[in-house]
């Protein structure tokens, strides 16, 4: 880690008050809700790639669901659904709408006889919590969706206000709307982190350039872990591999929601077919985006033709490689500061899968947490570092 001294000025300097690492979904949601809540405060979001060729945004599935366990995750989910209900009109510029494909075509999730007194358990916090979820026996399955196999099946509960989005208009509509807020963003490489006492001082970039904030955050999802090793502070955010399919089926099925099994299947409709994989946490944690051409018929056809016999006859027609941002320690995004000492260097990363539908809620949580030093929306303390330190995680229960 270079010091101060040993930096000089050898490129041009450039400052900002807050510099976010990354511009994803995540980074640019941060900039758009900084920007909305201090028009005065200078935001500059640092991305390497702007085309976005190997983010894990665009290469999402695009699943808003309000099913969580945890008050903290189905409360993130209550606001960013909401938040994506008038995504096009609060993103607009210029008049333009900013379209994000939101379908409102509910989510499903469906568990096996053992994992009812948990299912039960999750239904009723999330109706606590205020959420539209109802409780579905195996024979109510059969009626409301007469081809799945319901014989293995426990329970259901469905959420019919969640669906999906198309995830790079999420992505888009963010970064377009931060930007004619006066937000900068900026397409270069954070390449190393100067500190000074317990702050973080500066970025230097691929460039050459080096920006100073007096806030920086990192939001390079599935690459975060590699912005904290410039400062020396280790974190279990692992980039794991997954992918979406997307297939299509000979025989018609009625019209299906977002579907989730505790088997890992994960689907949805899509165009003329749908899309959805079997992610596994045994796949090793890398920066790999080789495709393995059997796992489709290895380990996703074979849970689709269980669960739908349809789906005996089905064709894989494209799948497309990304990078979950896993938190290894408790899969649930670690938020706000306290890497080591350091007071100005906040993590927004971990998401484990969640973190498009999430973005608007950590988004605005995190701008809350810059520009007044705590939470004012959803209380999200507990999903801060000190749960690492004090090795209690935070984890989802019954949840895949
Ligand atoms: C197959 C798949 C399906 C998924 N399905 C869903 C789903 O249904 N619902 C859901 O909510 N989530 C889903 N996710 C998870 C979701 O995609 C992520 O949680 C979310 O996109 C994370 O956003 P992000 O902005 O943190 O990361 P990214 O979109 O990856 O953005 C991080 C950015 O940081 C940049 N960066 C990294 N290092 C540097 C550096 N040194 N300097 C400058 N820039 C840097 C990268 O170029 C990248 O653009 C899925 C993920 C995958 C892979």
């Amino acid at each position: 880690m270079p010091d101060e001294d040993e930096l000089s000025l050898k490129g041009a300097r450039l400052k900002t008050d807050v510099a976010i690492i990354g511009g994803g979904a995540i980074g640019s949601a941060v900039a758009y809700f900084l920007k909305l809540h201090d028009p005065a405060v200078a935001v500059t979001v640092i991305e390497r790639d702007p085309g976005y060729r190997l983010a894990s945004t665009p290469r999402a599935s695009g699943g808003i669901r309000r099913l969580f366990s945890l008050p903290e995750n189905i409360q993130l989910s209550q606001y960013s659904i909401a938040f994506f209900e008038s995504f096009p009109e609060t993103m607009a510029v210029d008049g333009g709408a900013a379209d994000i494909g939101l379908h409102k075509g509910g989510y499903l999730f469906i568990v096996p006889p053992a994992h009812r007194a948990t299912l039960r358990r999750n239904l009723e916090t999330q109706r606590r919590l205020g959420c539209d979820v109802s409780w579905l026996e195996p024979s109510e399955l059969k009626e409301q969706f007469p081809s799945m196999n319901v014989e293995d099946l426990g329970a259901a509960v469905h959420s019919p206000g969640d669906g999906w989005l198309d995830p790079h208009s999420v992505l888009t509509g963010f970064r377009n709307k931060a930007t004619s807020m006066g937000a900068e963003f900026l397409a270069d490489e954070v390449t190393g982190l100067t500190r000074g006492g317990n702050a973080v001082t500066g970025a230097l970039l691929r460039s050459g350039q080096r920006i100073e904030a007096s806030q920086f955050v990192n939001a390079a999802g599935a690459w975060a872990s590699e912005i904290c090793a410039m400062l020396g502070v280790e974190v279990p955010i692992r980039p794991l591999r997954r992918f979406e399919h997307f297939f299509e089926c000979q025989d018609s099925i009625e019209p299906l929601p977002y579907i989730k099994d505790t088997r890992r299947l994960a689907f949805r409709p899509e165009g003329t077919g749908y899309s959805g994989g079997v992610p596994t946490l045994a796949e090793p944690r890398g920066y790999n985006f080789d495709v393995d051409g059997g796992y489709f018929e290895k380990a996703v056809w074979p849970e689709l033709a269980h669960r739908f016999p349809q789906f005996e006859r089905t064709r894989c027609r494209r799948t497309l490689p990304g990078l979950y941002d896993q938190n290894d320690f408790d899969g649930n995004v670690i938020i706000g500061p306290g890497a080591g000492p350091l007071a100005n260097f906040h993590l927004l990363a971990g998401f484990s899968g969640h973190g498009l539908m999430h973005a608007p809620g950590c988004g605005r949580a995190m701008a809350e947490l810059l520009l007044t030093g705590r939470y004012q929306t959803i209380d999200l303390r507990r999903f801060g570092w000190q749960r690492l330190a004090a090795g209690t995680p935070v984890r989802e229960h019954g949840i895949i």
